[in-house]
């Protein structure tokens, strides 16, 4: 079995293009800063959403993708809105993380308000296992992928707070206005002065309120470690530190 696949560093698992940026956004884009290799995986294109089109988010996302200066965004095309830990979502997950072999998968958290997000959580953990068994075959243009897995499975914040105490907190204070920007570029879903659609109907994003919310959530989270914004993630797993240094 030759190795074909490319290693990352880190992989953005979205159920819907707008969750990663919305979660993540600031973390990713100090990663891209950092000159580390990020793919972002939507699973969807959100074509159920209440305002704007399927077509017209993907285009959107791209947008955020090139905002956040990852590698490469790939859609999976799988229906919005009935996402579930089936073989064929569990396989295409498989298939990516052989792919991409990233160090790090961040994903929708366990517990949320839109049943999507947990499938995702669902279909990335059982994948996440899976990937590591040999005799689980997949194949890449004909070839056989090599298995995969890695430790460090995180979650990025959504509605619902989380049940516990983070486990990371990252500081994006130099990246929250890259990040406001990748969100921005969603149009058709986030108020953008001048330029969103004042006619269509209202949603919790559409609403001018809903930047201001999101700033005075990164602001909590600046406040819990000292800094002006962060980013709060749950980890699956522990997270091991190679000495105590890594905390200077
Ligand atoms: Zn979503």
């Amino acid at each position: 079995m030759k190795k074909t696949d490319t290693e990352i560093d880190a992989l953005f698992v979205g159920a819907h293009p707008d969750d990663v940026e919305l979660g993540a956004g600031g973390t990713i884009s100090k990663l891209t800063k950092e000159k580390k290799n990020v793919v972002i995986v939507d699973f969807t294109s959100g074509e159920l959403g209440t305002r704007g089109s399927g077509e017209t988010r993907l285009k959107e996302s791209q947008k955020a993708a090139h905002i956040l200066g990852v590698r490469e965004r790939i859609n999976l095309g799988l229906p919005d809105g009935f996402l579930k830990a089936d073989d064929d979502s569990v396989n295409k997950a498989i298939f990516i993380i052989r792919k991409y072999r990233p160090k790090i998968v961040v994903m929708n958290p366990e517990y949320e308000r839109h049943p999507d997000h947990e499938a995702v959580h669902r279909i990335m953990r059982s994948a996440m296992f899976k990937s590591g068994l040999l005799r689980i075959e997949t194949k890449d243009n004909g070839k056989n992928q090599e298995p995969f897995r890695t430790r460090k499975l995180l979650s990025y914040q959504q509605a619902y707070a989380f049940h516990r105490k983070p486990d990371l907190i990252i500081d994006i204070s130099d990246t929250f206005k890259t990040k406001m920007k990748a969100i921005q570029a969603y149009t058709s879903q986030v108020y953008v002065p001048g330029i969103s659609n004042p006619d269509g109907p209202v949603t919790r994003l559409s609403r001018p309120e809903f930047l201001e919310e999101l700033e005075a959530r990164a602001i909590y989270f600046g406040t819990l470690v000292g800094c002006r914004y962060a980013e709060p993630f749950l980890s699956i797993e522990p997270v091991g530190l190679n000495s105590l240094s890594g905390l200077l």
